[in-house]
């Protein structure tokens, strides 16, 4: 009989009495048991899930916590910092307010609902939590500073090499987004693991880091160090993110062996190569003439170092085999060694998870 609703999602599947009790082997990040619409902890396969979910609540901050006083000062001041200095600053925020939000809604819309490990749904909305108050930092940062919004929020329009970046992100959603994909056929299995390569070793893993070069290469010169502090935080999270997705990459690599073929292995080297070459084009637009010590030329051996770190952590081959150029964006990253950099409570936090560089 009706209750007088009508069930039209057929995702969300009804409770129906029984005394099957899951069992861990049961559980797996995509494909699990069709309990996955209500969110059991218990019993818990995928520990490394929840280890990040606790860490990612430790190092809990909000932007509106970092004064931005001395950036303001210095941004007015008309000899505070050189046209050069102030167009590098506003590209990379140009690329920061929309990188944040690409990353929430590929979570929220596309991916969330494909994951049936309980635990990795709850570091998702960690994350997507996350997401949402790096956004808020961007927009802290260009209220602070009264940088004209229409410039800032429109560059992904307008300026190619931040276009080519977010479309390349947009292409591993699309096809999730789609109402009749499905991680049941090999070949829908195949495309989200394409997705947690292009977001997780991609995105958090490459985009952003030109943009961190730039602020931490400030922050080295005392300069905006409000901004600075703020995207330190920022980069400890996404350093998190990177580790939680790598673990999510490889443990489905484990619980589906058959996935993780020499085709899906030449397209993931193809995608990080064109995203190499996307973010030293974007190091290009930034540094058009090399300011604040960093030579544009330089980035194409720093991300491709840092490209064959991430290959090798999902079980690929450093094709580049670079050597760092930039040593000192390893210490700054590491946050547990910077001890009083700041003087400030980022050494208060917990540290949580490993850092990996
Ligand atoms: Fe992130």
């Amino acid at each position: 009989m009706s209750d007088g609703f009508t069930a039209t999602n057929s995702f969300i599947k009804p409770i129906h009495k029984s005394f099957h009790r899951p069992n861990v082997n049961e559980r797996r990040i995509i494909n699990g048991s069709d309990e996955s619409d209500v969110v059991q902890l218990s019993p818990m396969k995928h520990k490394f899930a929840w280890e990040a979910y606790l860490d990612a609540n430790a190092n809990h901050w909000l932007p509106t916590e970092i004064s931005m006083q001395r950036d303001i000062e210095l941004w007015k001041d008309p000899n505070g910092l050189t046209p050069d200095e102030r167009h590098v600053f506003k590209r990379v925020m140009g690329f920061f307010t929309t990188g944040d939000s690409i990353v929430a809604n590929n979570l929220v819309l596309a991916i969330y609902k494909h994951i049936t490990s309980p635990e990795c749904r709850m570091y998702l909305l960690r994350q997507a939590f996350e997401e949402a108050i790096h956004t808020h930092s961007y927009q802290y940062i260009v209220e602070s500073l009264e940088l004209d919004e229409g410039e800032i929020f429109n560059m992904y329009r307008e300026v190619d090499s931040i276009m080519n970046k977010d479309n390349m992100l947009l292409k591993f959603s699309t096809g999730i987004l789609d109402p009749h994909f499905s991680t049941k056929t090999e070949a829908g299995a195949k495309q989200f693991l394409e997705n947690m390569i292009g977001f997780y070793v991609i995105c958090e893993g490459l985009f952003f880091y030109t943009s961190f070069a730039v602020i931490l290469s400030f922050q080295r010169q005392n300069k905006l160090v409000g901004a600075a502090e703020q995207i330190q935080y920022i980069m400890r999270d996404e350093s998190m993110h990177m580790n939680f997705g790598i673990d999510m990459i490889n443990t489905i690599k484990e619980e589906n062996p058959e996935l993780w073929t020499e085709e899906l292995m030449t397209k993931t080297y193809a995608a990080v190569d064109k995203a190499v070459k996307l973010e030293v084009e974007f190091a290009h637009d930034c540094f058009p003439k090399g300011i604040l010590g960093i030579n544009s030329d330089l980035f194409t051996d720093y991300m491709q170092h840092i490209a064959g770190r991430r290959l090798e952590r999902i079980g690929l081959t450093d094709v580049y085999k670079k050597e760092n150029p930039f040593p000192w964006m390893s210490e700054a990253i590491d946050i547990s060694k910077e001890k009083n950099f700041f003087e400030t409570r980022v050494t208060e936090y917990q540290t949580g998870g490993t850092l990996d560089w």
